[in-house]
């Protein structure tokens, strides 16, 4: 299992002014978790690795090739499994850069809400709601995103403004 990474040369192309998206994992329909069983606990802790060894703060389901409605996201010191989330509240306004590791080496300036409410399963089956703010909430919108087939670099009309920063 690996991350898929979005090529934006050869997974998009415009013609006459509109965006034709080519077929990948990243933008297909997500499926509803039906069950907690064996297969999701192992699929849980294979993005588990990933996302520790990526050192990056999320991780869903589609961006290793799997279309169910599941992510995982570092809040706090905790890689936190989110199963069927749903955010009920969007509030406030934040502006920051965003990456993503399926968009290696890009980086775009992205406006969410600054305060959400997020409802979700845990891998035991429990259901949770609550509210999160600033960069757990910009953190959780972006994987939340992902799980509509939306990426980083829908959120300008533009592509152009989608700006690839020196990483060192
Ligand atoms: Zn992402």
């Amino acid at each position: 299992m690996e991350i898929i990474v979005y090529d934006t040369e050869t997974a998009e192309c415009e013609f006459f002014g509109r965006q034709y998206k080519r077929d990948s994992p990243l933008r297909r329909d997500n499926h509803a978790v039906q069950n907690i069983n064996q297969t999701l606990d192992s699929l849980v802790r294979n993005m588990h690795e990933i996302l520790v060894e990526s050192g990056g703060v999320g991780l869903a389901a589609p961006q290793v090739g799997v279309n169910l409605t599941l992510f995982l996201a570092r809040i706090g010191d905790e890689v936190t499994t989110f199963i069927n989330p749903v955010i009920t509240h969007r509030y406030g306004r934040q502006k920051n850069w965003e990456g993503c590791l399926s968009l290696p080496q890009i980086a775009v300036e992205v406006q969410r809400a600054k305060r959400i409410i997020i409802e979700w399963y845990d891998i035991e089956g429990k259901f949770h709601s609550r509210k999160f703010s600033n960069e757990n909430a910009m953190i959780l919108q972006h994987e939340y995103d992902h799980l509509q087939g939306r990426l980083i670099i829908d959120n300008y009309p533009q592509r152009t403004t989608a700006t690839i920063k020196d990483t060192v």
